[in-house]
């Protein structure tokens, strides 16, 4: 048991090695690599993901794993927990074979960049034929997982554990039909026609200021971490005391960079603090689901930096940073201006109300295509039918539309649902810290974020994956993922906002 037991350790040990340096090639792809180094990263990528799954697959391994895992009762409860965990994850690579692993590797690899030059060039139906060979794969590989229910839970469960269709059809129905209703009473009202466009600009120099004001309020020491610039912002840890994230100052979007940087800090934040010390180098040490890694941005993106208290301590400091740009500004306006409501195209760009109707969309034609109720030439249209019905506005080019997320055409069917999941769990772990410690407004009025982050380590950090997301929400926040949370919170907010 010892030899089998030094063998797990070790072997967990070189993956996150490899986790880590496959984690190095992709930040430099998106941050430093010249455009012509690409073909050569992209065979690097491909190398690492192969040495891995060749070694997460691997019948030595398994053997190893299966001893113990069979002779469970006689070992630690942290050898336990660490083997009962491992074992789940290796069994579940295993069902899938090598060549399917090859083949939707290459059928993606070719996707993307056709997915780029259709998007260019506006036309859907360059990158149709392949689509369709990623959805045919993508059923293959519901084939080879077969988790009991609806054949999409075997893809929801990669990126969020335990998830179902089931479970997500009945909150996001809920979820659907509230936020479309808000949405109708806030574009119906006075406030509403009123308002205008926020249009201030800060140059690159400003808004680097800002940012690095904001990540020192955060404590986030940058002898650990360190903050770059990509197109679309991204974290991603290299180390336990290395973790990359990115922001963007050239983006259109009022405040982009500055948001972003919060979002990606709360990810980065989470990384930092994620359980270590006996469980390090194990499969424990890592965020249990995409959702709950999604709740930490969320939080500190929308229910802090969109709160009243947080432009209490930020309205000074823009306006020290960039006095020309903010000279008409006071607190009602910024908390206003950093919460307005504007139905739009494009996810990445949409406000905290409308940004779930955004992901509910593709949710809902996932299934659609996997159940074959759409063919794919059809999904253009019934994209554009939904965000109609949505958010009453209409793409006029399948680049605002369909072709605007590049998720499909890397094989990553089951991870939109994960945004919407994050969303509704940061709202149910606000309420909570809300009630936990109803005086922290007034020290985040003062910038001072300590409480914040001692209660996300002790309620969601210290866990790692010791427990499920639903165990950690459940446990933490009394109940599963439950939607009328985020609505309530919504409805507080907006209906004062919008005076609805
Ligand atoms: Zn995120």
């Amino acid at each position: 048991m010892k030899e089998s037991l030094d063998f797990i350790y070790k072997e967990q040990k070189e993956l996150s090695h490899f986790g880590g340096i496959a984690a190095l090639l992709g930040w430099d792809q998106m941050t430093y690599m010249p455009s012509k180094g690409s073909p050569a990263r992209a065979e690097q990528i491909s190398l690492i993901s192969r040495l891995v799954h060749e070694r997460v697959t691997s019948e030595t391994f398994y053997q190893h794993l299966k001893g113990l895992y069979d002779e469970q009762n006689n070992l630690s409860e942290k050898d336990r927990i660490v083997v009962r965990k491992l074992f789940h994850d290796v069994e579940k690579a295993r069902k899938i074979p090598s060549a399917f692993v090859e083949k939707m590797a290459k059928t993606t690899s070719i996707a993307y960049a056709v997915w780029q030059e259709a998007r260019e060039k506006n036309t859907f139906t360059l990158f149709k034929p392949h689509l369709e060979n990623i959805i045919e794969l993508e059923k293959q590989y519901c084939e080879y997982v077969k988790l009991p229910g609806h054949p999409y839970n075997s893809l929801l469960d990669d990126y969020e554990e335990g998830m179902t269709v089931d479970v997500l059809r009945k909150e996001f129905a809920v979820l659907r039909k509230h936020l479309v209703e808000i949405l109708q009473k806030i574009t119906a009202s006075i406030v509403y026609e009123k308002q205008h466009p926020v249009q201030m600009t800060f140059d690159a120099v400003q808004q680097k200021q800002l940012c690095d004001i904001l990540l020192t309020r955060l404590n986030l020491p940058l002898d650990r971490a360190r903050l770059d610039v990509s197109t679309h912002p991204f974290t991603t840890s290299l180390g336990d005391d290395d973790v990359r994230f990115t922001t963007n100052y050239q983006r259109e979007g009022f405040l982009s960079s500055f948001f972003s940087t919060m979002h990606e800090a709360g990810h980065a934040l989470y990384e930092l603090g994620i359980l270590k010390g006996e469980y390090k180098d194990t499969v424990i040490s890592n965020a249990p689901s995409l959702g709950i890694h999604e709740s930490q941005s969320r939080f500190w993106e929308n229910m802090i930096a969109r709160s009243k208290p947080f432009w209490m301590y930020f309205t000074p400091v823009f306006q020290r940073i960039a006095p020309d740009v903010c000279k008409d500004m006071n607190l009602e306006s910024w908390y206003r201006s950093v919460n307005q409501v504007r139905p739009s195209l494009i996810r990445v760009e949409a406000d905290e109300l409308t940004y779930c109707l955004h992901v509910i969309l593709r949710f809902e034609l996932e299934l659609d295509l996997l159940d074959e109720q759409i063919t794919v030439a059809e999904l253009p249209g019934h994209w554009n039918q939904k965000i109609t019905d949505f958010l009453e506005v209409t793409p006029k080019t399948d680049r605002d539309g369909v072709l605007q997320d590049m998720h499909w055409s890397a094989g990553e069917f089951g991870y939109f649902p994960t945004y919407a999941i994050g969303t509704i769990y940061a709202s149910q772990l606000f309420r909570q810290f809300s009630e936990d410690h109803p005086t922290a407004q007034d020290e985040i009025t003062q910038g001072d974020f300590r409480t914040i982050s001692q209660w996300l380590s002790k309620h969601v950090y210290q866990y790692g994956s010791l427990m499920t997301a639903d165990d950690i929400i459940k446990k933490t926040c009394g109940e599963g993922l439950n939607s009328k949370v985020f609505i309530t919170y919504l409805k507080e907010k907006y209906n004062l906002l919008y005076d609805v």
